[in-house]
């Protein structure tokens, strides 16, 4: 059971919507009309409020911004096919921001805050939730250090929010990935299985680099040998070898545990393929490409889905792969959006009805 907390709401007094159409918006830009914000001080979460989406007032010496004492989520919900509001497997994100919490020093949400009150902005706001193909309501959860002061130790005060951003597709074009040698994104020990702000900044020079190369993404690789496959950019990623899907596990705590990355998991075995969660090399792949054996490639997130890989590239080694072959990741993604527009049965109870 959810325990009862106070929510305050303050309303809008007109909807941003009447001048915006959420037709092929882009990711992230637009915001809904209302925020849900809550703060924890003296050890405990207070002041739990929904309001109208607006700026928020800080302090130059805002913890947050120095230490980087700062987590978020990525959760989706959609329109199903009577026009009810579902959000996709948002136990699946709360737990997951606890164990990034955890990492990072900062408290616990508890699910009264963190469910309780998404549900409650989201049915303020379900109008803002697009109904066509590709586009859905981003949620983005975030909490941040408060305190003010210098000085390197875990804030005693923190800030919680959750705003909702209207979004189309994002990434339409498959990707050419280049397979990351100097930079490394996250080592055993370190933090790469939390979603923490830090992680994103330390990641975007790689990307960057890539691209004046001519390069979508990176590939990640462990930081050792800069040989054992990580990630591909912000995404978890999938091989198909020998018609076998395989995906680097997570024991290691250098890869974040996916939601999407899970369900494509249990798809992929619904449909009969099997699944090898295991560590994975790049000579193993570059030994299946030559062999004619390695087919498929895609990266798998909340906000893209599924992203289609057309080639890799690892030192003189290029790698391109038919895409008219990229039978399974098309498959998975089609079965994934039946499930989550309300076209097909939710027979792994993942909707979670608003
Ligand atoms: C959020 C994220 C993912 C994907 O997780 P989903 O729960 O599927 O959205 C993968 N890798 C990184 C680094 C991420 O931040």
């Amino acid at each position: 059971m959810i325990a009862a907390v106070d929510i305050n709401v303050t309303k809008v007094e007109h909807s941003k919507l009447n001048d915006l159409s959420l037709e092929n918006i882009p990711f992230g830009k637009y915001f809904s009309d209302h925020m849900l914000e809550a703060d924890y001080e003296n050890g405990e979460w207070k002041n739990v409020e929904i309001k109208p989406y607006q700026p928020l007032v800080i302090e130059p010496s805002l913890m947050a911004l120095h230490y980087g004492q700062s987590i978020f989520e990525g959760i989706k919900a959609y329109k199903d096919a009577d026009g009810n509001a579902v959000v996709f497997r948002p136990y699946d994100n709360f737990k997951r921001f606890n164990i990034s919490a955890e990492r990072m020093c900062m408290p616990a949400v508890p699910e009264e805050v963190f469910i309780e009150g998404m549900k409650q902005l989201i049915e303020l706001d379900k109008n803002w939730i697009p109904n066509k193909k590709d586009h859905s309501l981003y949620i983005r959860p975030l909490m941040f250090a408060t305190d003010n002061m210098i000085g390197v130790k875990p804030s005693d005060s923190y800030k919680f929010l959750i705003m909702l951003s209207p979004t189309g597709p994002y990434y339409s074009e498959p990707m050419k990935i280049y397979v990351e040698e100097k930079y490394t994104r996250a080592a055993p020990g370190g933090v790469g299985y939390a979603k923490n702000a830090g992680n994103y900044a330390g990641s975007m020079i790689a990307a960057r680099e890539a691209k004046k190369l001519g390069y979508d993404q990176v590939l990640w690789t462990d930081a050792f040998e800069h040989k054992w496959l990580q990630e591909v950019g912000m995404m978890n990623v999938v091989f198909i070898i020998n018609n076998v899907a395989v995906t680097p596990s997570l024991e290691e705590g250098t890869i974040l545990n996916g939601v999407t990355r899970d369900s494509i998991i249990t798809l992929l075995k619904e449909k009969g393929i099997k699944v090898e969660e295991r560590r994975i090399n790049v000579d193993e792949l570059i030994d299946a490409y030559k062999k004619g054996l390695f087919t498929e490639a895609f990266g798998t997130g909340t906000a893209a889905t599924v992203a289609l890989i057309k080639e890799l590239r690892y030192k003189d080694e290029i790698m391109k792969l038919d895409l008219t072959k990229a039978t399974t990741a098309i498959a998975l993604k089609n079965r994934l959006d039946d499930i989550r527009y309300g076209k097909a049965d939710d027979k792994f109870d993942w909707l979670f009805k608003i």
